[in-house]
């Protein structure tokens, strides 16, 4: 199972995110933070190269990973944005 390391954007957080495979992984968007549920997270890239070194990732993917990243960070659904705020004003 993938664990890669992902900065916030907006807070600063760095926290790991679990992924079930690489495959996943690579086709996933970015997790939100877990601070302050913003979207505009980004992979930590070296902890993807270590990963690579162990069979994972080739650099060619891993920049394909990186750029559909991004583009999916721009468009992570609102209602996934809501959803995760509503749940925080409930608790
Ligand atoms: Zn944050």
């Amino acid at each position: 199972m993938p664990i890669y390391e992902y900065t916030c954007l907006v807070c600063g957080e760095t926290f790991s995110h679990f992924w079930p495979s690489i495959k996943a992984a690579v086709a996933g968007s970015a997790p939100v933070c877990p601070i302050c549920a913003s979207p505009q997270t980004q992979r930590v890239i070296s902890q993807v190269a270590v990963l690579g070194g162990l069979g994972g990732l080739t650099p060619g993917e891993q920049a394909a990973a990186k750029a559909q990243e991004e583009r999916l960070a721009k468009i992570t659904p609102q209602e996934q944005i809501d959803k995760l705020r509503a749940g925080k004003r409930r608790v």
